[in-house]
């Protein structure tokens, strides 16, 4: 065995891991241990066992209340979803994919702030040979949470790419699909930073108004 098939032990199920494993300050976490740790765990170079062991007993009792937890009130176009729970003021989100939900109370949320990505999808080929460019926008609600483990929760709420033609900012496609972001994500942002307890009673009391705002959150 060469040099670079090293393998190291996990420090949380004792296996073998070869790559795709984190490293802690005094361990090691392997690829399918991660699995059971917060998508969105801020791992550092001080991360520690104690730490990440600390998330984990979170996640059990996590994945206890996800069966039970409401699902009537949910955003999301793509595969990452957020449901909240009027009730009891909590919310539940899961990866990009669909999984491994973490929950926690609105009142974790420090701030949320709208963020717009932008990438250019054309090829190496097509940059050199034509002036058509296409740009692939991505819209997100970044939640800056107040949590020992987790420091920010980004929310791909519009999952579908806005494409646009060669022009960057003066293009209405774009536009206008950042106004309606900008709206949506104003709403959630209201909705998560627990600030519209009005906007949660208008959708409670089951009014023509709060009809609206599920239609406009669930268009997206
Ligand atoms: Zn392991």
């Amino acid at each position: 065995m060469g040099l670079f098939d090293k393998k190291v032990t996990c420090s949380v199920c004792g296996g073998k891991a070869k790559k795709n494993y984190e490293e802690l300050k005094d361990g090691i976490l392997c690829k399918k241990c991660l699995k059971n740790v917060s998508p969105w765990f801020s791992f550092e170079p001080e991360t520690t066992l104690e730490q990440v062991r600390g998330n984990m007993e979170l996640k059990e009792q996590m994945k206890a209340e996800e069966a039970a937890f409401p699902r009537d009130l949910k955003f999301g176009e793509g595969l990452q979803k957020l449901y909240i729970d009027k009730a009891q003021r909590r919310f539940m989100i899961t990866d990009l994919l669909g999984h491994n939900p973490d929950i926690y109370s609105l009142d974790a949320i420090k701030s949320c702030e709208l963020k717009t990505r932008e990438g250019l999808l054309n090829t190496d080929q097509e940059m050199r040979t034509s002036l058509k460019r296409e740009y692939l926008y991505t819209f997100q609600v970044v939640m800056t949470m107040d949590d020992p483990y987790v420091k920010q929760i980004p929310f791909e709420f519009k999952a579908k790419p806005v494409i646009t033609g060669p022009t960057r900012l003066n293009d209405e496609v774009l536009e206008k699909a950042k106004d309606r972001s900008e709206t949506t994500a104003g709403s959630i942002v209201n909705i998560l930073s627990g600030l519209s307890q009005k906007t949660i009673d208008t959708i409670e009391a089951n009014t023509a108004e709060g009809e609206a705002i599920i239609a406009e959150l669930s268009a997206y």
